[in-house]
């Protein structure tokens, strides 16, 4: 089957999801509590359509926490609290009348460790999202949507015979391309990436980024990294986060991406670009 089969998920909002290949996500004032510490203050950034955004910035700035409030991964530790807005296409991810799990479906995660079930089937693990998300997917669908996913994520050749082998037997960087294609496998219009290459030798590496590229032809990416060739490599729209002497978390500077590396207006995103801290 070709890797871009129709809509196999039978589910309006994913159809119509799935007819949308350019999404925005708009963070507006976003602030974010643990328990009563502060660690981010009135965040605002849009990350348009058919753009890769790289967050970038020193260690406890915020830049995991701010890319779960967008789909409210953060709600998970009961501790967190949040103020502001985000917009998913203009609709407030945040509307007491959504179910989280929408927010999750339509905006998808994944992690610095690849974290697929081990001993789950290879191909049972690319679908295993539909479950957690609600959705079902006929037996004939299933197949074309593994397949697809896996193509998606630059893993379908390497596995094709082997996809009723655990997960937890390909190496790292596949592993991490197995949970890319869980994640693609609910149609989201939104990947959130948190240093999703940081565990991974530079091959692998190199693969994720090249995959990154495909993708964002048709899912807007939020990658947090602290690679900064990554973040020129991968990125067209860059944020530098600080969270400076035991304040909140906010973004100095934000912009172009090769306008922020050879030209950037703060002296602090000019420190932090060197290498100077
Ligand atoms: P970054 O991803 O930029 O390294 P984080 O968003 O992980 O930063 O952390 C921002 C701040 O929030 C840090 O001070 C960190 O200690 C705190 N923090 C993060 N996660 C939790 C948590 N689950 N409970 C309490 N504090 C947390
Ligand atoms: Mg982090």
């Amino acid at each position: 089957a070709p890797p871009d089969t129709a809509a196999p998920v039978t589910d309006p909002l994913l159809d119509r999801a799935a007819a949308t290949t350019q999404s925005t996500l708009d963070a507006r004032r976003v602030s974010a509590w643990f328990g009563t510490h502060k660690v981010l203050d009135r965040v605002s950034l849009t990350m348009p359509a058919g753009k890769v955004t790289a967050l970038i910035g020193p260690s406890g700035c915020g830049k995991s926490t701010f890319l779960r409030t967008l789909n409210r991964m953060h709600e998970l530790v009961p501790s967190a609290a949040f103020a502001g807005e985000v917009l998913l296409d203009g609709v407030d991810v945040y509307d007491a009348s959504r179910r989280v799990t929408e927010a999750r479906r339509h905006i998808g995660m994944v992690f610095q460790k690849p974290n697929p079930f081990p001993a789950m089937s290879i191909q049972d693990n690319v679908v295993a999202g539909l479950g957690l998300t609600g959705l079902k997917v006929g037996k004939d669908e299933r197949a074309a949507l593994v397949e697809s996913s896996l193509t998606k994520a630059g893993l379908w050749k390497e596995v094709k015979d082997r996809l009723r082998a655990p997960g937890g037997g390909l190496s790292g960087g596949q592993q991490q391309r197995l949970c890319i294609a869980r994640s693609l496998a609910v149609r989201p219009r939104v990947l959130l990436m948190d240093e999703p290459c940081s565990a991974l030798d530079p091959t692998s590496t190199r693969r994720i980024e090249e995959t990154i590229g495909e993708l964002s032809a048709e899912v807007t990416i939020v990658i947090v990294t602290h690679n900064m060739q990554q973040a020129a490599r991968v990125s067209q729209q860059c944020a530098f986060f600080l969270a400076e002497a035991g304040t909140p978390g906010t973004i100095v500077e934000h912009g172009d991406t090769e306008a922020m590396f050879t030209a950037p207006r703060d002296p602090r995103t000019y420190d932090y670009v060197n290498g100077r801290f």
